[in-house]
């Protein structure tokens, strides 16, 4: 196989027995990304000098026996967390010149491991979208497809792993945006439970809803990722001062007494046929493997988590976007009198429609006379929602669905509605409401094109989802297939 395809745990072992040194490998990925990039379009920055220099340093504490697992290893970082001295645009024209003076939480953790970052990832600009085309700078394609979207708003992240241009990468998920674009590119994506990874760094959209993760090429690996970044931080006071589990441990295939519930909502009307069929088939698996399945699971109040999560995403980011006035950082409209036109004209300049038509939202749901008919009624739906789950949760250990109601769009196909677009996180919004983990594996394709399936656990139950998708890759193919760039 190809050295580019490779998965952590396996150009781990080449680097460990000094079958290839960190440099020649860092090079290697440099060369893949000067070649796909030109189709692919995943990364808003290439960081080869740092990753040159970060690989020297990973070839030092290998030869000193001091390497972690994701020591030397090429990596790709969502362009909305912040890395210091290297530009963080979250895609956006507010930000496009923005240098960070200090480093995310995540990125410090993993400079810590001694990891190569190779590049900053395109996204949905401040990752209000979904499928990358909300990118002010511009848009990324689908490695399976190159004229169709990878899913959003972690586009970037996930085409840059599935297109071989690093081994794995971070997302950040308010309401799909790791679980979709895995989905899309065929690749796996855990949203952790909200708090169990800093967001210290992250730059807000909708801080009771933002969660990162790992984007990788199997579920070992978004173990092995999960293990380096999880924990409580005392910057973010809603990360959990939990103990970290070793992830890796429960990764022994057997499923044997566990109980699967699939909550039939999530095969709403309007999904593609193939996508219902794949999902089914990859549930027989599951049930292969000794799990009990129950078909006839129903969580009622799905079908009010959009509404209630396009109150309150908008709301909170109407909140976290008043700080860009021009005034604090990022672009800043000069060519004025007046301080309000100054603050105005830096809006109207620097933030796109959708992130404007977020902030209307938002604004309205916020606002006095609307608060109580609005936002206060998402939030009692949030609860109910959740409560739904609690219950779910006391006669399952893992919940099945698919990722997505569709194969990945035609670049260009729902732009213009947003409506349609919305539709596209509508099996993973809930689970962000709720604050709980998923995943999304690889589950089969139609015509070319990839299908996703999600496994959500309750909350901190990450080791369940990891292990029954890691039983689930011990018996299928599809993460090992890789598409013809
Ligand atoms: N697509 C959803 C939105 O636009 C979710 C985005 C995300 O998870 N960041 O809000």
């Amino acid at each position: 196989m190809e050295i580019n395809q490779l998965t952590i745990h396996q150009t781990h072992d080449l680097l460990k027995n000094r079958q290839i040194s960190s440099t020649e490998l860092t090079r290697a990925y440099l060369e893949r990304i000067r070649q796909v990039e030109p189709d692919v379009h995943a990364l808003v920055t290439i960081t080869d000098e740092l990753a040159l220099k970060q690989a020297e340093r990973a070839d030092e504490l290998l030869a000193a026996g001091d390497a972690s697992l994701l020591t030397g290893i090429p990596m790709v970082i969502k362009d909305n967390m912040c890395t210091q001295g290297i530009t963080t645009t979250c895609s956006s024209r507010m930000l496009e010149n923005f240098v960070p003076p200090y480093n995310a939480t995540v990125v410090e953790k993993l400079y810590d491991c001694g990891v190569v970052v190779v590049g900053k990832a395109n996204m949905d600009e401040f990752a209000m979208g979904s499928s990358t085309e909300n990118s002010a700078l511009f848009t990324t394609s689908n490695p399976w497809d190159l004229s169709r979207v990878p899913g959003g708003s972690s586009g970037g992240s996930a085409a840059s792993v599935s297109a071989g241009e690093c081994v794995y990468s971070l997302g950040s998920d308010t309401g799909g945006s790791i679980r979709q674009p895995a989905g899309f590119c065929s690749v796996t994506g855990l949203k952790p439970t909200y708090g169990r990874v800093s967001r210290y760094g992250l730059v807000a959209f909708a801080s009771s809803l933002d969660q990162i993760g790992p984007i990788t090429r199997d579920v070992t690996d978004c173990a092995l990722v999960l293990n380096a970044i999880a924990g409580h931080d005392r910057r973010d006071s809603t990360s959990v001062p939990q103990p970290v589990p070793d992830y890796t441990q429960c990764l022994n295939g057997d499923l044997t007494g566990m109980k699967i519930g699939i909550p039939k909502e999530y095969f709403v009307e309007g999904m593609q046929g193939e996508v219902a069929k794949a999902t089914r088939n990859a549930i027989d698996q599951i049930e292969k493997l000794g799990a009990s399945i129950d078909w006839e699971v129903s969580l009622p109040h799905t079908r009010y988590a959009l509404a209630a999560y396009y109150i309150i995403a908008p709301s909170e980011a109407s909140a976290n976007l008043a700080r860009y006035d021009g005034v604090k950082y990022g672009f800043s409209y000069q060519d004025t009198t007046s301080m309000w036109e100054a603050m105005e004209k830096t809006r109207q300049y620097g933030f796109g429609p959708e992130v404007k038509r977020r902030i209307m939202l938002g604004t309205y749901a916020l606002s006095a006379g609307y608060y109580d008919a609005w936002y206060l009624k998402a939030q009692k739906v949030r609860t109910i929602i959740r409560r739904e789950f609690d219950e779910a949760f006391e006669k399952y250990d893992a919940l099945v669905t698919p990722t997505s109601p569709t194969v990945p769009f035609k670049i260009g196909e729902k732009v213009d509605d947003p409506f349609q677009m919305y539709l596209s996180d509508v099996c993973t919004l809930p689970i962000n409401i709720a604050g709980l983990p998923a995943i999304s594996i690889p589950a089969g394709f139609a015509n070319g094109l990839p299908i996703g399936m999600q496994i959500i656990a309750k909350p901190f139950a990450e080791e369940t989802i990891l292990k029954t998708a890691h039983a689930f890759q011990q018996v299928t193919e599809w993460h090992k297939r890789k598409p013809d760039i």
